[in-house]
């Protein structure tokens, strides 16, 4: 085998779950207006509603992360007021106010509505958005503008104006139907210095209608940093693909670093959040052969082996558990719950052991060691020790937790498979028995369990790298993890279908927003090992991660719409395991990968509430 340690380990680490209120003390504001991702000018709303048991005080608003002023509250909202019937006053939870965007800079702005309780308490929504405007701030007089000269042109919901004389100057503009405002918005403003320079595309034949279109926000500070050198990643002659946003910090400017050298993604990592002050020119895909590549000898006989040994079927032995004994029972019982649920709907696959990782490190200790006699053999535990025991011991003295990673110790005698757990913890690292920290450690174990699940049903292990097929793309095996956790998640009311629904909203919103500073990247990008490290040299780890996760959440949700549940969670992977993941894909979703990329980034383009529908969600209300 050509593996240097002669042990292949699939090692997934899991993000925290974001924490929820405890769930009968609510506390939601949702900021409505400004749209995030979308583009504001003029005078337009700002509005949102917040709701609390305890009471609201007041709402803040903050522009780019500074005061501004309290917004007026106690609107008539009879939505909200249904949605949370138990919270006093919720029907008259709104906030409203017309608000000139057009005082506003060019280019990207953040607002954030902060609610605050009569308790103390404060929660915060937050919209990042783009503007627009004339060169004055405010036209008035009644001759401003004038339009006879004018020239219109429409596709789809969208007016083209060019040659509109206002305030005195000559404008194109453009007007985009918005639902949230009823009406249409200016979304871009063009000043007509005689014929305005089209952009010099080349007739590049990769399907980037995006890239003609793209316009960056305005005052982007490009990083003289090129590209281009080796391959070509943006349509720039320089190379210089990406920036600053306007308001982007000293510290990110000084710190961050741009480049594919080990040094500079290390470094990159400490840095990875500057990446949401930053802007990226339409992303070039790499073309990737997606043809699976034939089974090699070594890939044969580990199936063989692996299905003697029963690895693909369900076992008889039950899951065992080793718990740190400073975990407080309540967390211990949540996350067997979760895992047990799981292994119920999905099957009994292992011989598995889950060990639950508290806060005390001498605990932790006995739990690593363990864990690195169960998965490896004698002579490989100093190593393990060395690094995936001493991850066991960082979770218990780091804190939040609320993470995990699964194993799969396949080549084994015999094989078995791992999960490591541990649970939220505080900023004093003490263990949480909240309502929603119990009702996350129920999912984070359902989830990977999941994995466990993935990772049973592949049996063609020890591809080579460069091989395509047998080893999950990234976006398949997050993307069916999170799907699965929010299905069993509603299915079994840990959390209620409405949070499950906001968790889709979310997503969804989470990709606009994406697709505004990383355009033209999608999850076509990250098929293989080659294209992976690719992206992660251009744009860095927490890119990636919205594709594993927000995209990989929404593909599956599409998927399903489009198939089964059944056929996400259960054909999938039985076709998967004598296929590969593309093939496998082919056959139960009707469709090749390749095709269904384009579909669905189709489907990315529309609004959320045109995306809903598609998702099999007919009655969204926030
Ligand atoms: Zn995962």
């Amino acid at each position: 085998m050509s593996s240097p340690t002669g042990l292949l380990l699939l090692f997934t680490v899991c993000s925290v779950l974001s924490l929820q209120a405890r769930a009968d003390d609510v506390l939601r504001i949702m900021l409505e207006e400004p749209v995030a991702g979308e583009i504001h000018g003029g005078v337009g709303n700002l509005r949102g509603w917040a709701v609390a048991t305890d009471g609201i005080d007041k709402i803040e608003i903050m522009i780019d992360g500074v005061y501004a002023f309290d917004a007026p509250y106690g609107g008539a909202r009879g939505d909200v007021g249904s949605a949370f019937p138990e919270v006093a006053n919720a029907s008259e939870s709104g906030f409203s106010l017309a608000y000139a965007y057009s005082n506003l800079s060019p280019g990207s702005h953040t607002i954030s509505a902060v609610a605050h309780t009569l308790e103390g308490d404060t929660q915060t929504s937050s919209a990042t958005f783009e503007t627009v405007r004339f060169k004055q701030s405010f036209i008035s007089g009644a001759d401003a503008v004038d339009l006879a000269a004018t020239s219109c042109t429409v596709a789809g919901d969208e007016i083209s104006a060019s040659n509109a004389l206002i305030g005195g100057d000559r404008y194109d503009m453009v007007l985009d139907w918005r639902t949230a405002e009823q009406g249409f918005e200016i979304i871009k403003v063009v000043e007509d210095v005689n014929a305005v320079s089209v952009d010099n595309d080349s007739d590049s034949d990769t399907a980037d209608d995006n890239a003609a279109t793209w316009q960056p926000p305005a005052n982007v500070e490009w990083i003289e940093y090129n590209f281009n050198v080796t391959d070509t990643f943006c349509d720039d002659p320089e190379g210089f693909c990406a920036g600053w946003l306007e308001n982007a910090s000293q510290e990110c400017k000084d710190n961050y670093q741009l480049g594919g050298s080990p040094q500079n993604t290390q470094t990159r990592l400490q840095y990875e959040s500057c990446v949401d002050e930053m802007v990226f020119k339409p992303y070039i895909s790499s073309v990737a052969d997606r043809t699976t590549t034939p089974l090699t000898d070594a890939q044969r006989s580990n199936a063989a082996t692996l299905q003697s040994a029963g690895w693909d079927q369900p076992v008889s032995q039950a899951v065992q558990f080793r718990v740190a004994a400073d975990i407080p029972t309540p967390i211990v019982e949540a996350s067997k719950e979760g895992m047990l649920a799981a292994i119920d709907l999905l099957g009994n696959y292992g011989p598995l052991r889950v060990y639950l990782v508290g806060n005390d490190l001498d605990l932790a200790d006995e739990l690593a060691n363990d864990f690195c006699d169960y998965n490896y053999r004698p002579d490989e535990k100093s190593r393990c020790l060395a690094d995936q025991g001493e991850s066991i011991r960082e979770m218990a003295y780091i804190y939040p937790g609320g993470n995990g990673f699964q194993q799969s110790s396949w080549n084994l005698a015999p094989p078995v498979q791992s999960f490591v757990h541990n649970p939220y913890a505080d900023e004093n690292n003490q263990h949480s028995v909240a309502e929603g920290e119990l009702v996350s450690d129920k999912i984070v174990n359902a989830h990977e369990y999941f994995h466990v699940y993935q990772g049973a049903h592949n049996i063609h292990r020890g591809a080579d790298d460069l091989s395509f097929g047998w080893s999950t793309t990234r976006w398949v095996e997050e993307g069916a993890a999170v799907y699965f956790e929010q299905f069993i998640s509603a299915r079994l009311g840990w959390q209620t279908e409405q949070v499950v629904k906001n968790r889709v909203v979310n997503d969804l919103k989470a990709m606009k927003s994406f697709a505004a500073r990383f355009p033209d990247i999608s999850i076509r990008d990250v098929d293989t090992s080659a294209q992976t490290s690719r992206l992660l040299s251009y744009c860095g780890e927490l890119c990636i991660g919205a594709l594993q996760y927000e995209f990989g959440h929404i593909a599956f949700r599409y998927l399903e719409a489009k198939t089964s549940q059944d056929a996400v969670l259960f054909n999938y992977w039985d076709e998967y395991t004598h296929l590969g993941w593309a093939e496998a894909f082919n056959k139960v979703f009707g469709q090749s990968v390749a095709e269904f990329y384009t579909e669905f980034e189709t489907f990315l383009l529309l609004s959320v509430e045109e995306q809903l529908p598609i998702l099999g969600i007919d009655d969204y209300e926030p």
